[in-house]
């Protein structure tokens, strides 16, 4: 393979691809970046590039704020445009967002090869939009590099094994850049220095099955402010939480609410606090790598693994669970786990060899 054309648009895709674009170069593959748009604010995205070393993207399409149907069309329109110009050997996406989904179509369509990083994940519900996403991505992908052997599994047991795919387990991305990252960690200057030598509890909340129901949102909010009398809470707040509460009129309180942070002041808060609370599915395997238990603020993860290892508490929505499970765990902080199912941060190295022989 000489060239590959990758696509990203919403910030956990910036973070894996950041090893993999250095591995890419060091392995001699030409990529260029599509950033369809999906995240584009300075602290969602720029803060991103710059501080992580990945290179400038060669095309914006500037799409986001759609609903669903119109911004995955629009992005597969614009994206099938650039893949008729410029005929890459791949194409590769990123995890499940609508940017992932039309990468993939518009390369499939155009029988352009598909690789698919963090394949295999499931978390059987299909009314997330991510689950949809990712199910069909990895439908039209040639290669599944799947991050642990529990998503190997979950695509053989829907039948995978077909000379028509190319299925490996490379390891997880993310921890690749944890490792990579972690010297350069900085305490972010919007929270006061003094936290850093306390115990906090680290939270984000991002996702629409968390905001979009009004009691669901509410009962979070009322959660982490009971947590906050016992605990500060830091919360980098994302930008569909913080446009939530602003048209619901929700001001929640005795919470430290941040703008969100780059990567680096979350690897400094990820290795300060005591505790994290979260619906990210990012977050909850940082949470590991730094040896922190993690209260998953969802009622089903595509993280299994770190709930056997009991590193990880589905807590669901409801304020007595997680107040009751933030109670057993808040002290745990520096557990290391039996196992460690991500493999040994060589992920994107192992995906620049494979598709190197292609
Ligand atoms: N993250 C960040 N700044 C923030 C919040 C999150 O850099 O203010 C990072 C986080 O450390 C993780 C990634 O963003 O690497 C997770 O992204 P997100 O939660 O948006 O998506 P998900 O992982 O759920 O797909």
């Amino acid at each position: 393979m000489k060239n590959i054309i990758t696509v990203v648009g919403a910030r956990p895709q910036f973070i894996k691809a950041s090893p993999v674009s250095r591995a890419l170069r060091e392995a001699g593959i030409e990529e260029s970046i599509v950033h369809t748009g999906q995240h584009s604010d300075a602290n969602m995205s720029d803060v991103f590039f710059d501080e992580m070393e990945i290179p400038e993207p060669q095309h914006f399409l500037g799409i986001s704020g759609l609903t669903h149907g119109a911004m995955t069309g629009e992005m597969l329109r614009r994206i099938e445009e650039i893949l008729i110009a410029k005929k890459p050997d791949a194409v590769l996406v990123y995890g499940d967002t609508n940017s992932t989904l039309a990468g993939a179509l518009a390369a499939s369509k155009l029988h352009i090869p598909v690789a698919h990083v963090e394949a295999g994940l499931r978390s059987f519900n299909m009314r997330m939009p991510e689950e949809i996403n990712r199910t069909v991505t990895d439908r039209v992908s040639k290669w599944l590099f799947c991050p642990t052997a529990t998503a190997v599994k979950n695509l053989e047991n829907e039948g995978y094994r077909s000379p028509a795919y190319q299925i490996e387990n490379v390891g997880d991305v993310m921890f690749d850049a944890t490792l990579y990252f972690k010297k350069k960690a900085r305490w972010p200057k919007e929270l006061p220095a003094s936290l850093q030598a306390k115990p906090f509890v680290l939270c984000t909340l991002h996702r629409q099955e968390s905001t979009e129901d009004p009691k669901v949102f509410a009962e979070l909010l009322q959660a982490l402010s009971t947590i906050a009398r016992e605990m500060p809470v830091v919360w980098p707040v994302h930008p569909r939480a913080r446009k939530t509460m602003e048209v619901r009129g929700l001001k929640p309180t005795g919470l430290h609410m941040i703008a969100p942070v780059g990567y680096l002041e979350m690897l400094a808060l990820l290795d300060s606090c005591a505790i994290v609370a979260t619906d990210s599915g990012g977050l909850q395997k940082e949470a590991f790598f730094f040896g922190k238990h993690c209260l998953t603020l969802r009622t089903e993860t595509e993280w299994v693994e770190l709930v056997e290892l009991g590193m990880n508490t589905l807590c669901g929505h409801s304020v007595e669970k997680i107040k009751s499970e933030f109670a057993i765990h808040c002290l745990n902080s520096g557990k290391t786990a039996a196992a460690s199912p991500f493999g040994k941060g060589d992920a994107s190295d192992n995906m620049a060899r494979l598709l190197k022989a292609y």
